[in-house]
C-alpha cells in the first residue's frame, strides 16, 4: 500500500509518516521544502521502512501533477498540509482570505481530485483530511482559517457519500492545539503582539483543553493509523476530535 501524505516535512504529517511506515505502508512524503521531506523519508528508510520524498506545493495543480508522476499508485491519501494566520476580521487583508482557502481547502479538493481516480479504479481507498476543531466551532481572529476548515469538513462528508460504493472511506481528524512548529509559530506571533512570555502563551493555549495540555502529533497520527486499517472500513464521513474533550460533537 502506498500513502501520499501532504505536509509530511514536519509536525503532524511527519508523525503520520512514521506511524504508517511502522505498519509497513510505503510512504510518499510531500511538501515544499525538499530538505524536510528528504529528512523524514531518510529517517523512515534508516529504520527499515519504505519512503520517498517529493517536492509539492499543494496550492499549485501543476506541482501536484509533477509530484504524482513520481509517486506511483496511491491507495491512501492524507491531506494534512495547511497553514494558519490570525487577524481581527476588520483588519483581514483579502489576500489572507485567499491564502487560507487555497492552502487549507482548495488544496484538499485539488489533491483529492487528482488521486481519487486511482482509488476508484482499485475499488479501495482511504482519504484522511486533517481538519481542526476550527471545523466545528468559531474562535476570535481566525475567520479565514475557520471558514477554510469548516469547508474541509463539508468536502469530507460529501465525498464520503459519493465514494462509499468504491470501498473508499473519507474522514476528518479534528485536533485542538497540537505541539508542532505551527503552534510554535502561532505562539511567537502572540508573544510579539501582546508582550506575554512564551510560557504564558503556551499555558493559555493549553487551557483551551479540559486536559490543560497541548495534544501531541503522535496522538493525531494514532487516529490516522486506525482509520487506514481494514477494520475501519465502516467508519466514513466522520470528524474525529483529538482535543482533550474541548468539543463534544
Ligand atoms: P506545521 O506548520 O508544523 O507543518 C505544516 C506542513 O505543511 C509542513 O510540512 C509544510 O511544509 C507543509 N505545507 C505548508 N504549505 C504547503 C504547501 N503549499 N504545499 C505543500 N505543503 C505545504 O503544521 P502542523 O503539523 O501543526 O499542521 C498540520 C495540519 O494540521 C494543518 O492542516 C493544520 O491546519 C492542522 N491543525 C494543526 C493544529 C495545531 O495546533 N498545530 C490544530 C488543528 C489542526 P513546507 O512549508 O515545506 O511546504
Amino acid at each position: 500500500m502506498n500513502a501520499f501524505i501532504t505536509g509530511a516535512g514536519r509536525g503532524i504529517g511527519e508523525a503520520i509518516a512514521y506511524a504508517f511506515a511502522r505498519e509497513k505502508i510505503r510512504v510518499i512524503c510531500a511538501a515544499r521544502t525538499q530538505s524536510d521531506v528528504e529528512r523524514v523519508a531518510s529517517a523512515i528508510r534508516a529504520r527499515g521502512g519504505d519512503a520517498r520524498a517529493v517536492v509539492c506545493d499543494v496550492t499549485q495543480p501543476d506541482s501536484i501533477a509533477r509530484a504524482l508522476d513520481q509517486a506511483g499508485e496511491i491507495s491512501i491519501l492524507v491531506n494534512n498540509a495547511g497553514a494558519a494566520e490570525s487577524h481581527k476580521f476588520l483588519n483581514h487583508d483579502d489576500a489572507v482570505w485567499h491564502r487560507m482557502l487555497a492552502i487549507n481547502l482548495t488544496s484538499v479538493y485539488q489533491v483529492t481530485k487528482a488521486i481519487a481516480p486511482m482509488m476508484i479504479a482499485a475499488k479501495w481507498g482511504r482519504i484522511i483530511n486533517i481538519a481542526s476543531i476550527a471545523s466545528k466551532v468559531g474562535a476570535r481572529y481566525v475567520a479565514a482559517y475557520t471558514a477554510s476548515k469548516h469547508g474541509v469538513l463539508g468536502l469530507t462528508r460529501a465525498l464520503a457519500v459519493e465514494l462509499n460504493s468504491y470501498n473508499i472511506t473519507v474522514n476528518a481528524i479534528c485536533p485542538g492545539y497540537v505541539d508542532t512548529p505551527m503552534t510554535d509559530h502561532n505562539i511567537a506571533n502572540i508573544v510579539a503582539r501582546t508582550g506575554l512570555t512564551d510560557n504564558q502563551v503556551r499555558e493559555s493555549l493549553a487551557k483551551t483543553s479540559p486536559q490543560n495540555r497541548l495534544i501531541t502529533a503522535d496522538e493525531v497520527a494514532h487516529v490516522a493509523r486506525m482509520l487506514v486499517g481494514e477494520n475501519a472500513r465502516g467508519i466514513t464521513g466522520q470528524a474525529i476530535n483529538v482535543d482533550g474533550g474541548a468539543v463534544m460533537f
